[in-house]
C-alpha cells in the first residue's frame, strides 16, 4: 500500500492535497485489501487513485471596463463506475489541480454512499466572484462553459453548485450550455425552481446535516434539544444547518467569514436567520455587517472554534479547523464535530478529536445531503415531473439514515466500531470498487 502511495507522491510531487485524500482512505480501506486479493489483482486502488479523464481549459473574459483577464477552467472526472460524473464546480482563487482531484476523489465515496446512481467529479476555475457585477459574472459564466459544454451532458457528467458557484451562477451556465447544445435537459444541477430544479435542493447539504448530527447524537441517548453548536460559514449550507438545528431543538451561537466571526449568545433565529440567509447569497455582504445589524461582538481575524460549544459544524472551507482549534474545542468540551464542508478539519485534528474521544463525522458522510437530492432533481428532470416538498425533504432524510447506518456496519466490519471516517471510506470504496470489478479492466 505503501508503494502505491509513493507511486502517487512521485508522479505528482505537488499535489498535497491530494496525497492526504488519497491517505486517509487507503489508511481506511487496508483490511479490506488484505482480505480480498481480487482488488489487488485488478489494480484498483491504483485506478480508483487516478482519475479517468482531467480537462483544463482557458477562461477569458471582459471586465465591465472593458480589460480582459484570463482565469483557468478544470473539470475533473474522477469515476464513473456508479453513473455518470457527478459534483460541484467551485469559483474560488485557492483552487489547483490538486484540490479539484482531491474533492472530485471525497466525492466519488461520497456518492456512492447515497445509494445513487452518481459517479464522481469536481471542477472550476481560480475566478473570484466576490467583488465582480452580475455582468462580468455573466461574461465569465459564459466563457466557461462554452468550453465545458463540450464535456458534460446529463448522461455524462452533471456538474452542480460549490463554493462560489450559486443560483446565479447555476443560471448563466445554463443558460450558454442550452444556447450551444441546443438542448433543454438536467445537465446540471441547482437549477431554478421554475425551470427543472428540485425542491429542497437550496436546503438539502444543510438539512442533511441536521439529520445526520440527529442520528449520530442518538445512538448516544441525546438529542439536537438544547445542544449549543458553533458553525464557520455563512452561505447557503450555513444558513439551512441552522434553520434545521433551530427545527430540532438547538441553538446555533456563531457565524463567520475569511475575516472573522459572530458571537451571538442568544442563537440565530428568527428576523435574525432570515438577514443571515440574504447576507452573502443575496447581498454579497461580509458576516461582519450581522454584527452591526444586531449588536452582536465580531471578532476580527478569529476563527469560531474558541467559543464553547457542544457541537462544531465547519461549513467553509478546507483545512479550516486545524489542530490548534480542536485542541480549544476539547477544552471546553466539545463533545461531536461534524463536517459540512469538504474536508475542513485537518488531519492531525481529526486524529485529536478520535484520540480524545469527539465524535467525528467526515464531510463525504455528513454533506452527502446535497448531492442526493442532486441526484434526485436528475431522476425528477428524467420524469418530466416535480416533487413535493414534502416528498424530497422525506427521501433525504431516509437516504442521511441509511448512510449513517451503512457507515455504522462497515465501520463494525472493519474492527473499528463507532468510527464514522473508517465507516464512511471502506462503505464508498465497497460500492465503487466492485463496480469496477464488475466492469472488466477500464
Ligand atoms: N458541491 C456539493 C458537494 O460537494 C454538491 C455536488 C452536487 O450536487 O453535484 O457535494
Amino acid at each position: 500500500m505503501a508503494n502505491i502511495l509513493k507511486a502517487i507522491k512521485d508522479k505528482d510531487p505537488g499535489e498535497k492535497e491530494f496525497h492526504q485524500a488519497v491517505q486517509e482512505v487507503i489508511d481506511s480501506v487496508q483490511p479490506i485489501l488484505d482480505r480480498n486479493p481480487e482488488y489487488r489483482q485488478a489494480a484498483i486502488l491504483e485506478r480508483i487513485t487516478e482519475p479517468e479523464r482531467v480537462i483544463m481549459f482557458r477562461v477569458p473574459w471582459v471586465d465591465d471596463q472593458g480589460q480582459a483577464h484570463l482565469n483557468r477552467g478544470y473539470r475533473v472526472q474522477m469515476n464513473s463506475a456508479l453513473g455518470p460524473y457527478k459534483g460541484g464546480l467551485r469559483f474560488h482563487p485557492s483552487v489547483s489541480l490538486s484540490i479539484f482531484k482531491s474533492l472530485a476523489f471525497e466525492q466519488t465515496f461520497k456518492n456512492a454512499l447515497t445509494s445513487l446512481p452518481l459517479g464522481g467529479g469536481k471542477g472550476g476555475s481560480d475566478f473570484q466572484p466576490r467583488g465582480k457585477s452580475d455582468a462580468e459574472v455573466m461574461r465569465f459564466c459564459q466563457s466557461f462553459m462554452s468550453e465545458l459544454f463540450r464535456y458534460i451532458g446529463p448522461d455524462i457528467d452533471v456538474p452542480a453548485g460549490d463554493v462560489g458557484v450559486g443560483a446565479r451562477e447555476i443560471g448563466y451556465l445554463f443558460g450558454q450550455y442550452k444556447r450551444l447544445c441546443k438542448e433543454f435537459s438536467g445537465v446540471l444541477t441547482g437549477k431554478g425552481i421554475n425551470w427543472g430544479g428540485s425542491l429542497v435542493r437550496r436546503e438539502a447539504t444543510g438539512y442533511g446535516v441536521g439529520y445526520f448530527l440527529a442520528e449520530v447524537l442518538s445512538q448516544h441517548g441525546q438529542s439536537i434539544e438544547g445542544k449549543t453548536i458553533a458553525i464557520s460559514g455563512y452561505g447557503n449550507v450555513g444558513t439551512y444547518v441552522v434553520e434545521k438545528i433551530n427545527e430540532l431543538g438547538g441553538k446555533v451561537v456563531t457565524i463567520a467569514d475569511e475575516y472573522g466571526y459572530v458571537c451571538d449568545p442568544d442563537g440565530i433565529k428568527g428576523e435574525k436567520l432570515e438577514c443571515m440567509a440574504d447576507l452573502w447569497c443575496v447581498y454579497r455582504k461580509s458576516a461582519e455587517d450581522y454584527a452591526t445589524q444586531f449588536g452582536c461582538e465580531w471578532i476580527k481575524d478569529k476563527r469560531p472554534w474558541e467559543v464553547p460549544c457542544d457541537v462544531a459544524i465547519p461549513t467553509a472551507m478546507e483545512n479550516e479547523l486545524d489542530l490548534n482549534a480542536a485542541k480549544t474545542l476539547v477544552s471546553n468540551g466539545c463533545m461531536a464535530v461534524v463536517e459540512a464542508a469538504n474536508m475542513p478539519c485537518t488531519h492531525d485534528a481529526v486524529q485529536y478529536f478520535h484520540e480524545h474521544g469527539v465524535l467525528f463525522v467526515p464531510g463525504k458522510a455528513a454533506n452527502a445531503g446535497g448531492v442526493a437530492v442532486s441526484g434526485l432533481e436528475m431522476t425528477q428532470n428524467s420524469m418530466r415531473l416535480s416533487w413535493t416538498r414534502e416528498e424530497v425533504d422525506k427521501r433525504l432524510k431516509m437516504i442521511m439514515g441509511n448512510i449513517h447506518r451503512t457507515c455504522l456496519e462497515a465501520a463494525e466490519m472493519v474492527g473499528a466500531p463507532g468510527n464514522y471516517v473508517v465507516g464512511a471510506n471502506v462503505a464508498g470504496f465497497l460500492k465503487v470498487a466492485d463496480a469496477m470489478l464488475q466492469q472488466g479492466l477500464v
